[in-house]
């Protein structure tokens, strides 16, 4: 990996990497980046979607830094809000934060930044950037300094800098990020760890909503606020719009247009959504609240002016509540500046196909590498149940009871714990009802982040539970159960998106741009990803030892099966439970079985 990655670096190439978990890919390619930024004076950035994987890195760095002594300056960036040390306003969420600390800073009435902004405040602290930024803001706020002034000033003389894709791939912040801690793209090689993350969090800047709700919740601000902004003209426009446009009401959305809007607004759109955001702001300072609904429409209109034929309009309507949405379909521009970058290295335990990703990251010059697993093959068993179906049609109260029947035959057979990974909650709670057995964890709709790491931590301990968690969520990815910790994993269904507008536009406007093959790009690759990453959970360390039963029949279906057969090798058996249970009882480990690293037909070669 390391010879791969300097190759790309050398050609001032990019290269996309599909590696399993546990092989040391984050040590690979820091270690081998790291190296190269030095030589050639530029800026290394290893970027996730989540700020809970940053650590990864920062113990990677940290560990090269101590076992070499080497003087290498890195920092560990969060977002503004979650290094601001300002209790008045780092409980506001959103947009609004940020305006808050803008006015705050203009009126010279953050002391905090003041003290940043004292010479030599940074050397005060500058030995703690190394801890990670956790760390970094306990140390900020014992000495009074603004933790994200600090931070940008050290990311000025940094050549590693450790942050969340959005610092790159948000088009309304990159600009001022990058003029901040003084960096170019050009001269900067960028990590983007957890990489098929990336298409849905470029996507997710650019969408944005207004609803009845939000509507009458601004009302109440506006009231609170006794302003006499009249914003009744939004009802009669979601009415308007609905009334118009949602013709079948069984499906009840439908696509509106600019326009549709236009006729109804009462003066210029740019002076609305400036009363708007700045009456938002004043009613979280007086009322101390996170977020502001009036700052919450003001962010709709101006995503509504600036969309173009990439995103979908759609008016939804579900009993009173209309909805109108702005939907990225393909996230074009935030995308873009993956070109400008000296050398985009892209990693995951779940890249593939990767030909489909370089296509959708536009990086056509890029090389491509497939990792197989290096973990013994005798450690991990993967069947089918093709005795059960989840798809829309079959979906009854029968079905749901078999799936819990053969749940509780397999949990009968195992003496430890066993995750079971659903396609929705509407199926995870279906099958539920009818489970004969105890279900120690499961994981509730709108989980806060507390309750979460609280029940992960419990199932973690438990040496006999079962776990219910649906696939696509904070329990199936991005999560390492180490240790051994799940003995099985029973995938039940495909997490397949419902079909509806959004989807059906998303598969037409990949099909322009993609050849034809927006539902493979848009609906049934994302779909197998999430079980990949599902069924990925268990094995995590050459000693890790588990089963793996996806359970739908469409899983014997050719299509599904070799796409999946890409991230695991699929047996055969004729009795599922007989075949678990002697996997099981087999307590011999076996040595690593593979010693030879070989590439994908669509990668480069590489044997070690
Ligand atoms: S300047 Fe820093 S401490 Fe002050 S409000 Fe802004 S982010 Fe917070």
């Amino acid at each position: 990996m390391i010879h791969d990655i300097n190759k790309a670096l050398s050609a001032k190439s990019s290269l996309l990497i599909n590696a399993p978990t546990g092989i040391g890919k984050t040590d690979a390619a820091i270690s081998s980046i790291l190296e190269f930024a030095i030589k050639n004076g530029l800026k290394a950035f290893f970027l996730t979607p989540k700020i809970s994987q940053h650590k990864i890195a920062v113990e990677s760095l940290q560990g090269i830094r101590e076992k070499f002594a080497l003087d290498i300056s890195y920092i560990d960036m969060v977002g503004k809000r979650n290094l601001c040390i300002n209790t008045k306003v780092n409980y506001i969420e959103g947009e609004s934060f940020y305006r808050s600390c803008e006015s705050l800073v203009k009126a010279k009435k953050c002391q905090f930044y003041t003290k940043a902004k004292e010479k030599g405040a940074f050397e005060k602290v500058k030995n703690d950037s190394y801890l990670g930024h956790n760390r970094f803001f306990d140390s900020c706020f014992d000495k009074g300094i603004c933790a994200y002034e600090a931070a940008s000033d050290i990311a000025k003389d940094s050549m590693f800098i450790i942050a969340d894709y959005s610092h790159v791939l948000n088009p309304y912040t990159r600009a001022s990020f990058f003029k901040r801690i003084g960096a170019r793209m050009e001269n900067s090689i960028i990590i983007w760890d957890e990489a098929h993350n990336i298409i849905s969090a470029a996507s997710s800047y650019l969408s944005a909503n207004l609803s009845t709700y939000s509507i009458a919740s601004a009302k109440k601000e506006l009231a609170e606020m006794e302003s006499n902004i009249d914003i009744t003209y939004l009802d009669f426009i979601l009415e308007s719009i609905a009334g118009k446009r949602i013709t079948n009401a069984s499906t009840g959305e439908a696509y509106f247009d600019k326009n549709d809007i236009d006729s109804f607004m009462p003066s210029g759109i740019e002076e609305i959504v400036e009363q708007l955001e700045k009456t938002g702001l004043e009613y979280i300072t007086k009322t101390e609240s996170k977020r502001s609904s009036l700052s919450h429409i003001s962010r709709f209109l101006s995503a509504l002016y600036e969309s173009d034929d990439s995103c979908a309009r759609i008016v939804s309507r579900k009993g009173r509540d209309i909805k109108l949405s702005i939907i990225a379909l393909y996230p074009k521009e935030p995308l873009s500046v993956l070109k400008e970058a000296y050398s985009n290295i892209f990693m995951s335990g779940t890249l593939l196909p990767l030909n489909m990703y370089r296509e959708l990251f536009d990086v056509k010059t890029a090389d491509t590498v497939n990792y197989a697993s290096p973990f013994p093959k005798s450690n991990r068993l993967c069947l089918i149940d093709a005795d059960v179906s989840t798809k829309y049609e079959d979906r009854s109260p029968d079905s749901y009871k078999k799936i819990a029947k053969k749940i509780c035959a397999v949990k009968g057979k195992v003496n430890g714990n066993v995750a079971v990974f659903f396609p929705s909650f509407d199926v995870l709670d279906s099958v539920y009802r009818y489970m004969e057995r105890q279900v120690e964890y499961i994981q509730r709709r709108d989980m806060r982040t507390h309750a979460v790491e609280t029940m992960i931590r419990g199932f973690k301990s438990a040496d006999d539970s079962l776990l219910f968690a649906v696939m696509g969520g904070s329990f199936s990815e991005g999560i390492d159960y180490s240790n051994n910790v799940i003995k099985g994993i029973i995938i039940v269904g495909i997490p397949l998106e419902r079909p509806n507008l959004e989807l059906n536009s998303r598969i037409e406007y990949m099909n322009k741009l993609f050849n034809g093959k927006g539902s493979e790009y848009a609906y049934i690759i994302p779909g197998i990803i999430r079980v990949a990453q599902a069924a990925g959970r268990a094995i995590r360390s050459e000693s890790d030892r588990a089963f793996i039963l996806l359970m739908d029949k469409r899983y014997d279906w050719n299509m599904y099966k070799s796409l999946i057969s890409n991230f695991i090798n699929i047996s055969k058996s004729s009795d599922n439970l007989t075949e678990i249970a002697k996997f099981l009882n087999q307590n011999s480990r076996v040595k690593s079985d593979q010693s030879t690293i070989s590439s994908s037909p669509e990668g480069s070669s590489l044997t070690v």
